[in-house]
């Protein structure tokens, strides 16, 4: 039995491998409050991977509905259960301790329960290592079942308009969730292979499946608790996101050997979306990198939260949880870091509002930024305290250290020139 450091869970935990760390990792931070459902990112990475015969259904990237969507169908609904009946039989509470939340390694607290891998460890009959399920074909069926629909609205027609809605919960609510393989630090998929088929990248903690061990056996497809591998039946194995290395690696043209975003970040038209890549520690942890955007929003500002840390692969991929939604479904699907990063982004501070900027504002991945002080510009209450808005501007600089973005917190103004009605 091997022991990793998970510190999303603020604790270690049971893994079928011993700790691995890679050098650097792939990460992503994701605004939950700006996505327009546009799926633009969607159709980024299907015209470039998956637009091929037996791929049809194969969306490694999808926006989906919450709370009622998902692809596959109700993904994330039946692993909660899977691993609520494994804590009712263990007579185990799936419950977060306070821990000490200053700690770098315990940010969130304690996580008491069991993980996926833990829940099928203490199993009588254990049969897998991870808990999960394989899809049906019919949940594959729609990779945008129950677009828009919100919880709460009532149908009347004499009505058409619903009640007014207020912060910070509405009665009426629904939230676009984007996901895509978390290349997460204890990935499931590579746990679960009896082929040895799926490795994590030491370079940059990218997990791929090797297309030649795989033998299609899709325990991948039924343990990843994220449902991110997809089977393909004209070729008989396993594909998923491959976090478009190529791009990771600098080999685009467009970034002359530097690091650049993946089809699906740098297409983003609600620029909701900047990817990065962070450096590890020996136990899977963050390093210090106090002016590395992606550190920034996730350690320092902790606006940024993982998705259902709770089941224990400590994915790589960041959310800032939606402003409006009830406070108990955000918990359970962001952890208790939920209270703090919303009050966090309702009133941003100089350092975030100016990091927010840089938000799909290149291409070429940014390693380090700076920010420039600039004037007040504005002023107001939010939640009965006062709160200033500064035109500061973001430098943002590449791997190498060049200077690659300037972005400034207003933005600039361009007046048309009356003569020239239809163009600039
Ligand atoms: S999200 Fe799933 S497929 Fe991706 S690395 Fe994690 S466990 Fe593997
Ligand atoms: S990172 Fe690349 S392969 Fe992965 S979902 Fe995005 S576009 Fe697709
Ligand atoms: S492209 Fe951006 S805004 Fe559009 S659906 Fe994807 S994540 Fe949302």
């Amino acid at each position: 039995m091997s022991e990793v450091y998970n510190w999303q869970l603020g604790r270690p935990m049971y893994y079928p491998y011993p700790q691995a760390s890679p050098r650097q990792q792939f990460a992503f931070v994701f605004n939950i409050n700006r996505c327009i459902a546009c799926q633009t990112c969607t159709m980024a990475c299907k015209s470039t991977w998956t637009f091929s015969k037996g791929q049809e259904y194969m969306w490694w990237n999808n926006v989906e509905t919450k709370p009622f969507g998902g692809y596959p169908q109700s993904w994330d609904v039946r692993i909660l259960e899977l691993l609520d009946k494994a804590h009712r039989d263990a007579g185990q509470e799936a419950a977060w301790g306070p821990g000490n939340q200053q700690e770098h390694s315990t940010p969130y607290g304690r996580f008491d329960g069991m993980t996926i891998f833990e829940a099928a460890h203490t199993q009588a009959q254990r049969e897998e290592v991870a808990l999960g399920y394989e899809p049906t074909d019919e949940q594959w069926r729609f990779p945008n079942f129950y677009e828009d629909t919100a919880r709460g609205a009532k149908a009347d027609r004499a009505r058409p308009n619903l009640n007014p809605a207020t912060l910070p919960e509405h009665s009426t609510w629904f939230f676009y969730l984007q996901r895509l393989c978390n290349h997460c630090s204890y990935p499931a998929c590579l746990a679960a292979c009896p082929r040895r088929a799926i490795y994590k990248r030491p370079e940059d903690g990218i997990v791929l499946i090797d297309q030649s061990r795989c033998r299609g056996y899709r325990k991948c497809v039924a343990q990843c608790p994220y449902k991110k591998p997809m089977y393909r039946a004209t070729t008989r194995v396993s594909e998923k996101c491959i976090a478009c290395y190529p791009r990771i690696e600098g080999k685009d043209a467009l970034t002359a050997g530097e690091p650049m975003e993946t089809r699906c970040m740098a297409a983003c038209v609600g620029k909701i979306r900047m990817q990065g890549l962070v450096q590890v520690d020996g136990n899977g942890g963050w390093v210090e990198d106090r002016h590395n955007p992606l550190y920034y929003l996730v350690h320092v500002a902790k606006v940024a939260l993982p998705l259902y840390p709770q089941f224990g692969t400590q994915p790589n991929g960041y959310y800032i949880p939606p402003r409006w939604a009830p406070r108990p479904y955000l918990r359970q699907m962001f952890g208790p870091g939920v209270d703090a990063a919303i009050e966090t982004y309702t009133r941003p501070s100089r350092e975030l509002l100016a990091v927010l900027q840089l938000f799909r504002a290149s291409q070429t991945i940014v390693f380090r930024y700076e920010i420039i002080e600039g004037a007040k510009v504005f002023e107001r209450n939010i939640g009965g305290q006062p709160w200033s808005m500064y035109n500061d501007t973001v430098v943002g600089y590449d791997r190498s250290g060049k200077e690659i973005v300037r972005v400034s917190v207003e933005e600039p103004k361009f007046e048309r020139p009356a003569k020239h009605y239809n163009s600039i």
